[in-house]
């Protein structure tokens, strides 16, 4: 853990999310307070927030983000002497290959993986990690009935 520098930032701003970034900072939006409702709710959202920091789950996405790029560039250099159309169909094919087949089930993953260490992290600080659900929850009701927003990190 020597390379982590934990901060923590409340912003004022409606939005109901928090977030963090490789190396430990965690934004917490005044928005998702009150979703939060309690010390538990908030304990759920930092420890989500805290696994995604200590999964290293920020860095992971930007090597995979900055792979991405380079493999574009290699499929536009590898296609420029086919057909126009032929090198359109590559491309296509290549570019939802990469977004459905690479970046979302990682996505989800982490997400997984942030909610089971988050849970844990609660326990370890003696908070009541039956009281999880409940969050996701609120965070389901106030979203219309659709899957809660995750706490996302920014994509890069
Ligand atoms: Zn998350």
């Amino acid at each position: 853990m020597e390379d982590y520098r934990w901060e923590y930032h409340l912003v004022q701003d409606s939005q109901k999310n928090a977030w963090c970034m490789p190396g430990g900072k965690i934004l917490f939006y005044t928005g998702i307070l009150d979703v939060a409702a309690n010390a538990d709710g908030i304990t759920t959202i930092m420890g989500h927030e805290v696994a995604h920091a200590l999964l290293d789950h920020g860095g992971q996405r930007m090597t995979i983000s900055l792979a991405q790029q380079g493999l574009n560039i290699v499929a536009l250099k590898a296609t420029e002497n086919q057909l126009e159309k032929k090198r359109k169909a590559i491309l296509t094919a290549y570019g939802l290959g990469s977004t459905i087949g690479a970046v979302l089930p990682f996505s989800r993953k982490h997400e997984k993986e942030a909610d089971h260490i988050g849970l844990e992290l609660m326990a370890i600080a003696r908070y009541n990690p039956e009281e999880a659900p409940k969050l996701w929850e609120r965070m389901k009701a106030t979203s219309g009935g659709k899957a809660p927003p995750d706490f996302e990190y920014p994509s890069v």
